[in-house]
């Protein structure tokens, strides 16, 4: 009796002990995808010289990460392959599609590629060497990120940059994607909505329509025409019941992303 009872003691008072010191006093996350957060990776090396948007009259669905040499490309994100083939336009192309197919990449202009559909791949797994086949204007990566699927209009291209990590990107995960410095909420699309810039005296210029399904960090919120959220470089999204939806994350990720970077 005596023995259990003091068992139970020294139970209590190691978890006490190794919760104090293990577990900081602030609430913790209880998602278990909060464990498994998997963020998009660089799909290869290089500085990227085309960003998603117009471009010279016509709508450019991905990013030109452009390189010498032998480039080794990377899966972003774990998947499984779903085409690897040559198209007159891509090139040699993989698309890949994640998350239980929610979203699908695609790495284009390939010089080989060393995956084959079905295969599964993980987040930096090598899958082919960047080249300049099919319509390519010397050796590049074309990246997409397609939300879910890819489709011969390209309609549900999303802009691969908030997805990617840069020095900004912090640790802590919401919804299995990481928040980066500055983030207070994010918002999705529900339906076709503007994106604009803002310029120094807060003069709006028409970016382009984002589609439905399409997520953006947001970064802060004003009441300028009628109210916007901040989006990251100066881009603005018009607060418009019905076509987006804005959810702020715990208190814990924001004060969590405070201490990171105060
Ligand atoms: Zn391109």
């Amino acid at each position: 009796m005596k023995k259990a009872f003091f068992k139970k003691i020294l139970a209590l008072s190691l978890v006490s002990i190794l919760g104090l010191t293990l577990f900081p006093s602030y609430e913790r996350p209880v998602k278990a995808d909060d464990f498994t957060c998997q963020p998009y990776k660089m799909p290869t090396q290089g500085t990227i010289s085309s960003y998603y948007g117009w471009r010279n009259g016509s709508f450019h669905h991905g990013i030109d990460i452009p390189k010498s040499g032998d480039v080794p490309v990377y899966a972003a994100y774990a998947g499984i392959v779903s085409r690897a083939y040559y198209s007159s336009s891509y090139g040699n192309v993989i698309f890949i599609k994640h998350r239980g197919g929610t979203a699908e990449t695609v790495y284009a202009h390939l010089k080989s590629f060393s995956v084959k559909a079905g295969d599964a791949v993980s987040p930096g797994q090598q899958i082919g060497y960047m080249g300049d086949t099919g319509d390519a204007d010397g050796q590049h990566l074309h990246f997409e990120i397609h939300n879910p699927e890819w489709n011969s209009s390209k309609s549900n291209s999303t802009d691969p940059i908030p997805l990617l990590p840069d020095e900004t990107t912090s640790p802590i995960c919401w919804d299995g994607d990481l928040m980066k410095k500055g983030q207070i909420g994010r918002i999705t699309v529900l339906k076709p909505i503007n994106l604009w810039k803002r310029d120094a005296n807060d003069k709006l210029t028409f970016v382009r329509v984002l589609n439905p399904g399409e997520v953006y960090r947001v970064y802060g919120y004003d009441d300028l025409y009628g109210g916007q959220y901040n989006v990251g470089s100066d881009h603005w999204i018009t607060k418009m019941d019905g076509y987006i939806k804005y959810e702020t994350p715990s208190k814990w990720r924001l004060d969590e992303l405070k201490r990171i970077y105060p």
